[in-house]
């Protein structure tokens, strides 16, 4: 590393990039999401079944993962919930 010191940032109206998406744990039935945005507002998006993870996230997380569809936050399942996998009822 030859930097030393911090890179400099042009100060200029260029606005802050939204932070990643994380990875929350949802609660047993959850199906809105709970994440608030930067103005503190709940976000209430509809939680989805989300089969594209990656194959990383999916190790890291497992398979049954939830994504948020208005702010794209990864939801695990909750710890100890069973999924019911086998009857589909809708
Ligand atoms: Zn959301």
């Amino acid at each position: 590393m030859a930097e030393a010191s911090a890179p400099e940032t042009p100060a200029s109206a260029v606005p802050e990039a939204p932070k990643p998406p994380g990875v929350k744990t949802r609660l047993p039935f959850q199906r809105a999401c709970n994440e608030k945005n930067e103005k503190g507002k709940l976000c209430s998006g509809h939680l989805k079944r989300w089969y594209a993870a990656d194959a990383g996230l999916k190790r890291q997380h497992g398979e049954d993962l939830s994504r948020c569809e208005h702010c794209h936050t990864i939801y695990k399942p909750a710890p100890g919930f069973e999924q019911r996998s086998g009857t589909l009822q809708f």
